[in-house]
């Protein structure tokens, strides 16, 4: 894509600005590495004053009406699908990832924001008598208030719509730092919010590196906290948030196991869907295969298969099926991890280094590691790229104590012909979603989702009505009905 580059710009109280210090950025394209957004760069006091926006129009979003609110939700959602084609190409160009799940990701965050509305007219919470027979107890769902939102560069528009969609319905207002890559695609949701009518100052969007993030978690304006990044990341916000509420969505390693009586035809191409599909770059991506002994060889050279069968190339061509990774620092990871694991006694079954013939480092050959050791990074830490690592496990229990043994605990698969051992399999795994005979990548926004509790993952769930719950607090109201004009009804 030779040409200008886009300029992007801030979105604070309603209005497109420039950074109050002036600064822009260059971002590149994964896909050319040519400079296709000029950003609009903030610092703190950026930051400052979307949190003083957003902290403006709190209460006036507060009081509109649940149902005002859900069709603010539609109406973003139409607005969505209206501008699904660049939005679409945008997020291929800006990413990396192929047309085909860009335009999927465009339609997920569509129907976030459905979602978020059909929820939150359905939302109902308790009343119920007192201990004292002339007491009611009346409970309500309140909003935070304001509500800063961090994201990362993977899922771009479809991670920020599940915080954005969420605080919409639910009354929030909201100050939103995307990722420093994926600039445009951000700028283009908050276009697509600004046009469906959301009021200004009620989603306040801010560019910029970890100090703006730092200003956003930190800052006493902001009430609660939505973070999705990674686990390092994650727990310096933790810190820095305090005692505010907050949902801390973060890195994954998860483990899918592929017992001896699975279904291989069914297995092995689920499974490296979830190898390679956004280039590995999910935090549910299928990060280490653990098969029985029986079944290794056949997983192996059907895993091989399919990397073979992986179109490498420019996003938007129709016959590519894998990108480039988005950023530098992903490819050097998977560098380090290959390597390491190579150290250790691996093999490289197939790929395992950079493409050649391409406009940048960053297109990586899909790759199949086998024979990893669980002390390699491989299975110790996330990749986060293109990569099948394959572990040998005798039995069940020592393929439960292999995937426990990694600090993270987000998303795992077992693929069993037996529905009891699979079952056990996924109840003993550490991981906050297990999938059955599917693979770990698959979610469909309306599961309760989010990191195993003890493990780096996170804290919280958010997923269809979850998000409204994680989004609001509960308010209790206590009713004496003896009191005057009361009637006591025990
Ligand atoms: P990251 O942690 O580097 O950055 C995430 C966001 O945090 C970015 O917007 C970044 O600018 C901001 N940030 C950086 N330093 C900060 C600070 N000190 N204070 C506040 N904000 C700061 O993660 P990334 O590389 O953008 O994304 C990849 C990671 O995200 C992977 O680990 C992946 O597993 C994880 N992830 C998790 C989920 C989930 O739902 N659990 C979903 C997608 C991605």
């Amino acid at each position: 894509m030779a040409g200008e580059a886009t300029t992007v710009r801030m979105h604070v109280d309603g209005t497109w600005v420039d950074a109050l210090a002036g600064e822009i950025t260059e971002v590149a394209s994964p896909v050319t590495g040519e400079v296709h957004t000029l950003v609009a760069s903030g610092g703190r006091d950026d930051a400052r004053a979307a949190i003083e926006a957003a902290g403006a129009a709190r209460h006036g979003m507060a009081g509109r009406g649940v149902h005002e609110r859900a069709a603010l939700c539609n109406a973003v959602a139409s607005e969505i699908d209206r501008c699904r084609g660049p939005l679409a190409e945008t997020l291929s160009l800006e990413q990396g990832k192929p047309l085909a799940e860009a335009q999927a990701e465009v339609a997920f965050a569509a129907q976030l924001y459905r979602d978020a509305a059909a929820a939150i007219g359905q939302l109902s919470t308790e009343t119920f008598a007192g201990r004292d027979p002339s007491k009611r107890v009346l409970t309500l769902r309140q909003p935070h208030g304001v509500v800063g939102v961090i994201t990362p560069w993977n899922f771009p528009i479809g991670i920020p719509s599940e915080y954005l969609a969420a605080a919409i319905a639910t009354g929030n207002t909201v100050v939103w730092k995307p990722a420093p890559t994926t600039p445009q695609i951000a700028a283009a949701l908050m276009d697509c919010i600004a046009e469906a009518g959301v009021p200004p100052g009620a989603v306040n969007l801010v560019h910029g590196g970890a100090e703006v993030g730092d200003e956003i978690v930190s800052n006493r304006g902001t009430h609660a906290i939505g973070f999705t990044g990674s686990a390092q990341v994650g727990e310096i916000v933790a810190q820095r948030a305090g005692a505010k509420p907050q949902l801390l969505e973060l890195g994954g390693n998860g483990p899918t196991v592929i017992l001896d009586d699975a279904d291989l035809a069914h297995a092995i191409p689920a499974t490296a869907q979830a190898c390679y599909m956004n280039a590995g770059q999910i935090c549910q991506s299928s990060e280490r295969i653990l098969v029985g002994e029986r079944v290794h060889d056949a997983v192996v050279e059907g895993l091989a298969e399919a990397a073979g069968s992986v179109r490498l190339g420019h996003p938007l061509d129709d016959a590519t099926t894998m990108g480039p990774l988005n950023n530098e620092a992903v490819a050097t990871k998977m560098e380090e991890h290959i390597q390491d694991a190579l150290d250790k006694g691996a093999l490289a079954v197939a790929g395992g280094r950079r493409a050649d013939g391409f406009p940048t480092r960053l297109f990586y050959e899909p790759t199949v590691v086998d024979a990893v050791t669980p002390d390699a990074l491989l299975n110790l830490e996330e990749t986060f790229g293109p990569i099948a690592p394959v572990l040998t496990v005798t039995d069940l229990d020592e393929a439960v104590e292999v995937a426990n043994a990694c600090e993270l605990g987000l998303c795992g698969a077992v693929f069993s012909g037996d529905l009891g051992k699979a079952l056990s399999v996924a109840e003993r795994l550490e991981c906050g979603v297990v999938n059955i005979n599917e693979h770990a990548a698959y979610w469909d926004g309306l599961t309760p989702f989010g990191g195993y509790s003890g493990k780096r993952s996170g804290v919280g769930r958010l997923g269809g009505k979850t998000t409204l719950l994680t989004l609001t607090q509960l308010k209790s109201i206590v009713i004496e009905q003896s009191s005057p004009g009361g009637h006591p009804n025990s």
